[in-house]
């Protein structure tokens, strides 16, 4: 796909703006916030050309050095991917609205899950008055609640989606749910991640969660691996399950869940958040098509935004994982219309859902006709991220480091007698619920607009909420301004608040 300016585009005096481009929320820091632009019409490649000459910033995010399309990237015409149309030549007609879908992070079956087995197992009296709605449901009935109890589902994950989608499927009396997670709860947690309480919080998330599924059906059983799921585990935990519902946050576990699943010939019910947003789909290799018919590749680091840095509305998981539970009880009773081969897109703010029709990709590397990928591969390297080591979560990022105890010192001995500035490159929003008095605030997706402001005599320190950001700015003043005198604070303001003031509050 080559991408060629339109002749003439800005020369027109009539410049009709005829056609609607949706901006997903991690794009729109780059166009001034707009959820939609209007735009000319044209083929896919003059409207993106044109969106991105009009928004420099956005351009590195929508293509590569190549000035290709990068493959992170989907884009939809109504609908309809444009891959499956005439790609960048395909013509957005007046009045049509064109989608841009990064990853953030088939047809109809009518049949269960196919691997299942055939219920026998009778329901005990108490079974039969737990579960009497789901029985004078015609659609469920003895049959459909047997199936129910004969299955097992697997939930990589127990926080936003995994929360809700686990008690809803304990209630609806799945009858084995495995749960993979190391996490603790912490009390950042409860404002989305309803399966845990406050007298849960340090807990490790496994034991809380089984807690509170006992709690809601005892008669689900439970099993806990806790773990973090990888390319040497993942197979032999799939097998063991029916239906895999993925509540990852993070792209390797994303790719490797995919994998596995394609593998192992399981529907991998899919769902992910982002601040008011969320997706869902159902991705069966057998029926339909898979994540990496999507998204063959994940975007590079540090360009989408995790949840963490992002942030993400409470109820928002409660509507998507709830989603998730209600796809995976439709694959095994064998009811309704799943989500296969169909990306569900929810907007909270504008109260909106959305559908998009997902196709199999024939080149798709796993599921595809000619598959490259045979078996497990190291996804932390796939999706170039630093090997994750558990414990400690402060790597080094490779750039020149102070630690909080050292800018205390610097602080006390006075940052203006030493020509140094302390910079905080977080956002207002986090400025405001806490701060060191002695930083200036200048959020990262600024910092360009402020170099006059910052002298190469000076020493600057950077600073962020746990570190990350801050290296990546400390990175860009090295690498791509020339500074010399530039260190990142180790743990940013998390470590301050952890060894030099409690009273700091975390977030
Ligand atoms: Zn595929």
């Amino acid at each position: 796909m080559a991408f060629a300016r339109r002749p003439g585009a800005k020369s027109g005096i009539l410049r009709r703006m005829s056609i609607t481009i949706r901006i997903p929320t991690p794009l729109r820091p780059y166009v001034g916030g707009s959820k939609e632009i209007a735009s000319d019409a044209g083929t896919v490649a003059e409207v993106l050309t044109s969106l991105s000459a009009t928004y420099p910033d956005l351009k590195k995010h929508l293509f590569n050095e190549e000035g290709k399309l990068r493959s992170f990237v989907n884009v939809y015409l109504g609908d309809e991917d444009v891959r499956y149309l005439q790609g960048a030549d395909t013509l957005v007609p007046d009045g049509a609205t064109l989608s841009i879908v990064p990853s953030v992070a088939g047809g109809v079956n009518q049949n269960p899950v196919t691997h299942l087995s055939e219920p026998d197992g009778a329901l005990s009296h108490a079974e039969i008055r737990r579960y009497s709605r789901h029985l004078i449901l015609p659609e469920i009935a003895m049959s459909g609640q047997k199936k129910l109890k004969q299955a097992s589902v697997l939930l990589v994950g127990a926080g936003g989606l995994g929360a809700p989608a686990a008690m809803y499927l304990a209630a609806a009396g799945v009858g084995h749910l495995g749960i993979v997670d190391f996490d603790v709860v912490d009390e950042s947690n409860l404002q989305r991640q309803i399966i845990h309480g406050q007298s849960t919080v340090g807990k490790p998330k496994l034991q809380s969660a089984t807690q509170r599924i006992k709690d809601i059906n005892p008669f689900v059983e439970v099993t806990g691996y806790e773990e973090p799921l990888t390319s040497a585990n993942a197979l032999r935990i799939f097998a063991d399950y029916d239906v895999i519902v993925d509540g990852t946050d993070n792209f390797p576990t994303r790719y490797l869940v995919n994998d596995a699943c394609v593998l192992l010939g399981r529907p991998n019910v899919y769902g992910s958040i982002f601040r008011f947003e969320g997706q869902a789909s159902v991705f069966y290799a057998k029926e339909g098509p898979c994540y990496r018919c999507l998204y063959p590749e994940p975007p590079p680091p540090g360009l989408v935004p995790s949840c963490a840095e992002g942030g993400v509305l409470g109820v928002l998981p409660g509507v998507i994982g709830v989603i998730q539970a209600t796809e995976a009880i439709k694959l095994i009773t064998g009811i309704g219309e799943p989500l296969i081969g169909r990306l569900l897109l929810y907007d909270a703010l504008e109260m909106r859902f959305r559908e998009l029709k997902l196709r199999k990709d024939p080149a798709c590397p796993i599921c595809g006709e000619h598959p490259t990928v045979r078996e497990l591969i190291d996804y932390d390297a796939f999706c170039g991220v630093p090997a994750r080591n558990g414990a400690a979560h402060e790597e080094s990022h490779g750039v020149p480091e102070i630690t909080v105890k050292e800018l205390k010192q610097r602080i006390e001995a006075g940052l203006e007698k030493t020509n140094t500035i302390l910079i905080d490159v977080r956002e207002p929003y986090e400025w405001q619920i806490a701060h060191l008095d002695a930083a200036r605030l200048i959020p990262k997706g600024e910092i360009h607009n402020h170099l006059h402001e910052l002298s190469q005599a000076d020493e600057i320190l950077v600073h962020c909420r746990s570190g990350a950001r801050s290296a990546e700015v400390v990175k860009f003043l090295i690498n791509d301004v020339g500074f010399r005198k530039v260190k990142n604070v180790k743990g940013g303001i998390l470590a301050w608040a952890r060894e030099i003031d409690p009273r700091v509050p975390t977030y």
